[in-house]
């Protein structure tokens, strides 16, 4: 039987770069294709962010590929389609890659001549997402207010073992645990004890680092990298932080996965300031498609589609964020033009 994918477009950029992503879905693979509505625009048409529809096909589909929602202001209880979804499906492992495709110097957020010179730069954050301080146990007794951060046994060695799975998987040569456990020594140490158990069963190097100085290093010498593991929270902002080393956020994927479904996303929002130009990167999402070929033990389709986005930028085909002049039906149309070419 056919594999179903839900295609949830979204709002803003999500509408121009998920398309050009389904062109490359369909052309190298055999799925049946579901849509699905969700964000800002579908609130506004039946006053729901993430209709039960979405969420009944959501449901019967075994793969998610979601654009990006615009977040509403001043709406009271607002909750994010993604992390209903998230929730929904007990997506428990986000995995970020974090690959420059040997670019070594990229014009990026930084703004005109201006450049963020990094090595090469081909690393993966596989970050905890359901507990940790998001767990939203949070009070206030009388003026001191508290959230508890919980970091379970069992949540801590199914992160640590789908980390060192995927790197053996992806022949990655180390696992890094990032935590802070010189100050949280409950909690972290947990995760950390949890982490050199895990190890053990595994021939891949493993070694951890400190948050504070992960978050320095990870700027200065990203080399030094390959796959982090970590909670929740620091994964967050080191996945942000670590997604300037790309120069754009538009070359960005990323993967929510659970025991029998997987959501794909870009990490870039619905980008209101670029939408409808048709000049938005389409490459996040369609990294996305290589990330759903691997997922699904596909990996040559996903190292074809990695090469032939690695072939554009090598060749200044790409968009204005990485300095050219391509549109974004343009772009996908150079990566199906080499796909089909090595096929
Ligand atoms: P949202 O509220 O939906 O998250 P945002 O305003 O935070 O939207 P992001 O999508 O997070 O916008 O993007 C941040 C910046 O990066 C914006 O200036 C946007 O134009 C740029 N950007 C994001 N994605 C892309 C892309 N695919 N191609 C080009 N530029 C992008
Ligand atoms: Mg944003």
């Amino acid at each position: 039987m056919k594999r179903k994918v839900l295609v949830i477009e979204g709002d803003g950029i999500g509408k121009e770069v998920i398309p050009e992503a389904v062109k490359l879905l369909t052309l190298l693979g055999d799925f049946e294709i579901l849509k699905g509505d969700a964000g800002l625009e579908c609130y506004r048409r039946c006053k729901e962010f993430l209709p039960r529809e979405t969420l009944e096909k959501a449901e019967e589909s075994d793969i998610i590929l979601f654009g990006a929602v615009t977040s509403p202001k001043g709406v009271k209880d607002y909750k994010s389609p993604i992390l209903t979804l998230r929730k929904t499906f007990n997506l428990y492992a986000n995995v970020r890659p974090i690959n420059n495709f040997g670019l070594l110097r990229l014009e990026g957020y930084l703004g005109k001549n201006k450049f963020l010179d990094v090595k090469n730069v081909d690393l993966v954050i596989i970050r905890e997402n359901t507990e940790d301080l998001y767990v939203g146990f949070e009070r206030e007794l009388y003026d001191i207010a508290i959230a508890d951060r919980v970091v379970s046994k069992k949540a801590s060695e199914r992160i640590v073992r789908f980390a060192f799975e995927y790197a053996k998987e992806n022949k990655r040569k180390r696992v890094s645990c990032i935590h802070k456990a010189n100050v949280l020594k409950v909690t972290d140490g947990l995760f950390l004890k949890t982490f050199y158990e895990v190890a053990k069963n595994y021939k891949i190097e493993a070694d951890d680092y400190l948050v504070d100085s992960a978050s320095y290093l990870l700027i200065k010498e990203p080399e030094r990298f390959d796959v982090i593991v970590t909670t929740n929270m620091f994964g967050d902002i080191l996945s942000d932080e670590a997604s300037l080393l790309l120069g754009s956020l538009g070359l960005a994927p990323s993967a929510n996965i659970g025991e029998r479904k997987a959501l794909f996303e870009p990490v870039h929002g619905s980008a209101p300031d670029i939408a409808g130009k048709g000049i938005a990167n389409p490459m996040a999402a369609i990294l996305c498609v290589a990330m759903i070929f691997d997922y699904i033990g596909e990996k040559e389709k996903g190292n074809l589609i990695r090469e032939a986005i690695k072939h554009c930028i090598e060749e200044g085909k790409v968009t204005k964020d990485l300095g050219g002049s391509l549109k974004t039906h343009e772009v996908a149309e150079e990566i199906i033009k080499y796909v089909t070419n090595y096929e």
